[in-house]
């Protein structure tokens, strides 16, 4: 028995940067597109809200132009001890 999970009207994927390899670019977690923070054209995506920690990014909320999905990415601030 499978029941129907309640679908919203867009999608929310969590990316942690720490688990990205090379310059940062990633693909879209629904779509694929791939999404790099040297982009600045807003054509594949746009920022739609900054976390800031002091003086650092903490997170950042971006959408998706291709699929509308919504994607937090962490990771910006490392923790590290000592
Ligand atoms: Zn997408």
């Amino acid at each position: 028995m499978m029941k129907k999970a309640a679908v919203k009207k867009s999608a929310m994927y969590t990316v942690d940067l720490t688990k990205i390899d090379g310059d940062g670019a990633f693909p879209c977690p629904k779509c694929g597109v791939i999404i790099s923070p040297d982009d600045e054209t807003e054509e594949v995506y746009q920022i739609i809200e900054t976390k800031v920690k002091g003086d650092d990014l903490a997170e950042l909320m971006i959408l998706c132009n291709k699929c509308g999905s919504t994607i937090k990415l962490t990771g910006f601030l490392q923790q590290s001890e000592g």
